[in-house]
């Protein structure tokens, strides 16, 4: 039995006390979102019909450290601090030189990182005296997460998710029913935006541009309804950052200063914001030189194809202006399985330290992310998610070479879930029917 630590294992007290906000720290600032009508910089009030006051001023904070009130951080003690573990078999199996990590986000109460926003979404609001909480899913992951957590805090939760998905994971809304949730199917009729959807796309297959349009109207229709988004925005990203603060710690049980590459998938942008944010500092700070890479699908490419401009976060043009890499408001992506990557945006954070230079992107198909994936899954005994197979892809990438050239590098993969709810997708794969695209 080899005595070297396999688990970074982290006692309850080592749950970080604040979430880290990069924006004091960067040596620009981010372009502010716009106001859709004036094009004029967007107002904190302008947002108060959608959000209460406490994530509002997490949004435009410019404060480096923001305190996680007690009850969230009681509830994060469900599934934190999260695992961090040296992925020595998945190293045998690959047959290479460099040293990898994986910090794993798949053990919370819904099998993703999105628990960590949802609780301490679902507190605001249930602070501000909010009754009701709409929003739009993927995959069906933020919806179960924003479902657990809005019952913790005696909210109801209606959820709009994206009809391709909710037609190929059925067991997915249930899972979000089980914690209480209403689930529709979107473009829906229950709304103006999903009625004209579907009146110009009968055959959609739907997008979660489209869900945030229903999502975005029921919150602006109701005056004890907010919505509540489970990526891209600041407030978000900010949540996230748990991930990173945990892995600095658990990188130096390992002996390790700081990974060399870091791979997270990227859909919106808030497990690679999470788990690479707290590092982009640790750069800047001349403390390590960790090459940050976001792995995004072939299919909804916005980094790597996409323009670095202002754009609608919607299909309807509903939400503010968000300067960020986009292929477009309108752009509907293939109905690929990883559904939490369909995203036509990406979080301006993340769009910002992208057109800076501070991080890297690539974009992986989709046979290849399941490749990874089940090599994966039988080296270390877990199934990721279909999205974090993308973040694994690029780190089988990066070994592979490492081997190439001889090097032992460290890599660091961010594996932002479990993929038991994917199993459909995994049985299209090893029959050698999935598509590549
Ligand atoms: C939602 C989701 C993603 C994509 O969203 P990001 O905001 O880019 O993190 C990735 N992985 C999993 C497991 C998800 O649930």
């Amino acid at each position: 039995m080899t005595t070297e630590l396999t688990h970074a294992v982290l006692p309850e007290s080592d749950i970080p006390t604040h979430w880290y906000n990069i924006v004091p720290d960067l040596p620009t600032a981010p372009p502010p979102p716009l106001h859709p009508g004036t094009k004029e910089p967007l107002q904190a009030a302008d947002l108060a019909p959608l959000f209460p006051m406490a994530l509002i001023e997490q949004e435009v904070s410019t404060e480096r450290w923001i305190e996680i009130p007690g009850p969230v951080r009681d509830l994060l003690r469900l599934w934190r601090p999260s695992p961090l573990s040296r992925a020595r078999r998945l190293e045998k199996a690959l047959g290479t030189t460099a040293r990898i990590y994986y910090k794993y986000e798949g053990a919370s109460p819904v099998g993703s990182h999105k628990t960590n926003s949802a609780v301490a979404q679902a507190y605001a609001n249930a602070q501000a005296g909010v009754k009701k909480l709409s929003t739009e899913t993927g995959a069906g992951q933020w919806g179960s997460a924003l479902a657990f957590a809005t019952q913790a805090f005696g909210l109801e939760c209606e959820v709009f998710q994206v009809r391709s998905t909710y037609d190929s994971k059925p067991y997915r809304h249930v899972l979000m029913e089980t914690f209480g949730a209403t689930v529709h199917s979107s473009p829906s009729d229950l709304t103006n935006a999903g009625r004209e959807l579907r009146k110009r796309f009968p055959d959609t297959p739907g997008s979660l541009g489209m869900a945030i349009s229903e999502a975005v109207e029921v919150a602006a229709m109701s005056s004890d309804t907010n919505y509540s988004l489970g990526s891209v925005l600041n407030h978000v990203l900010l949540h996230q950052t748990v991930i990173g603060q945990e892995s600095i710690k658990q990188m130096a049980m390992f002996g390790e200063t700081a990974p060399d590459h870091l791979f997270a998938c990227a859909g919106g942008g808030s497990n690679l914001g999470g788990i690479a944010i707290p590092y982009v500092r640790e750069n800047l700070e001349g403390r390590a030189a960790v090459h940050i890479v976001a792995c995004e699908p072939k299919a909804a490419p916005s980094l790597t194809q996409g323009e670095y401009r202002y754009d609608f976060g919607d299909t309807s043009g509903m939400t503010p202006l968000l300067k960020m890499y986009t292929l477009g408001a309108d752009f509907v992506p293939d109905p690929v399985h990883a559904g939490g990557l369909r995203y036509h945006g990406m979080a301006p954070l993340i769009s910002h330290l992208y057109h800076e230079g501070m991080i890297d992107a690539v974009a992986i198909g989709q046979l290849e992310s399941f490749e990874a994936g089940v090599m994966f899954a039988r080296a270390e005994g877990i199934v990721p998610a279909s999205e974090s197979n993308h973040a694994i892809a690029g780190a089988v990438r990066e070994a592979r070479k490492a081997t190439e050239e001889g090097t032992s590098p460290v890599i660091l993969i961010g594996v932002s879930g479990s993929g038991q709810l994917d199993l459909p997708a995994y049985q299209e794969f090893l029959a050698g029917r999935m598509a590549d695209s």
